[in-house]
């Protein structure tokens, strides 16, 4: 299972994680945490990629 984080100082809570994996990101307040790391249903490091600040990190 891959390791998943968002860095709150870069995250600007634009929501686009929570759409392509809602099972794993979710916006609260101004920025995404992570609520999973069952990555299985969705792709998390297009999620990262799409990333517009680049707050998201994936470690397999
Ligand atoms: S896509 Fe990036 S900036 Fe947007 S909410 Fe997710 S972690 Fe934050």
């Amino acid at each position: 299972m891959a390791k998943v984080t968002v860095d709150a100082s870069l995250c600007t809570g634009c929501g686009l994680c929570e759409n392509t994996c809602p099972n794993v990101f979710k916006v609260e307040g101004d920025a995404a945490k992570v609520i999973s790391e069952d990555t299985s249903s969705c792709d998390v490091k297009q999620a990262a990629d799409d990333c517009p600040v680049s707050a998201i990190k994936v470690e397999e």
